[in-house]
């Protein structure tokens, strides 16, 4: 007679499809008297479904594991195996290794199928710059929400705050951000505004005094 706690532990192979006749007639009848095994079978089944959905090709670009989750998985066997010694054709099941190892699959299934989003749509804008001191480069970014504007340049006057505004169509300026400049080094800055490109003319930076120092018409 196999108990509660031997079929229980067997549910993770048997989810995955392992096991022979006998051992899977076993769980199936095991199944059929006990509603709390049911329950943790049906809760492991839908993780097989998403591993029998995950495509190969993508599982090379998928990000690893969380650091660490090899050796969770190997404590929990190491404390399972502690409290629970099994019996020897029982441990080929490795129920431990197969429940703990299913929860990991769903972890790493799921990584691989987080929604990968579209690449953002760059455009360069051309911009004239008023102050000799600096170069810069410029792209925006059409997004739902409004426009960001990409800032790359150097020259800036290093701890001076610049200020950055967006021109929409109407003529109105709507502020996208602050920056500090740093001097001869590379800048690289992205500034957010609430205006929509396709209701942007171009933008304007302007220093602390309120000069515009750069300027971008669209
Ligand atoms: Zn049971």
């Amino acid at each position: 007679m196999s108990t509660h706690r031997e079929q229980r532990e067997a549910l993770g192979g048997y989810a995955l499809g392992h096991g022979d006749d006998a051992e899977r007639a076993a769980v199936r009848a095991h199944l059929d008297g006990c509603a709390a095994c049911r329950a943790e079978l049906a809760a492991l089944t839908p993780l097989r479904a998403r591993l029998a959905g995950v495509d190969p090709d993508r599982l090379d670009d998928a990000p690893a594991p969380p650091p660490g989750l090899g050796d969770a998985v190997l404590a929990r066997i190491a404390a399972e195996q502690a409290t629970a010694p099994v019996p020897l054709h029982r441990r080929r099941w490795a129920p431990a290794v197969a429940a703990v190892g299913i929860a990991a699959a769903g972890v790493v299934v799921g990584w691989a199928a987080r929604p990968v989003p579209d690449p953002l749509p760059l455009e360069a804008v051309a911009v004239q710059v008023a102050d000799a001191d600096v170069e810069a480069t410029a792209d925006v970014v059409p997004h739902t929400w409004g426009m960001e504007v990409q800032l790359s340049g150097e020259g800036f006057t290093a701890g001076e705050v610049y200020r950055v505004q967006v021109t929409e169509v109407d003529g109105d300026s709507v502020p996208a951000g602050e920056f500090l400049g740093i001097g001869p080094g590379q800048l690289d800055c992205n500034l957010n505004s609430s205006v929509l490109r396709e209701d942007a003319t171009g933008f304007e930076v302007l220093d602390s005094t309120g000069t515009v120092v750069l300027a971008s018409d669209f």
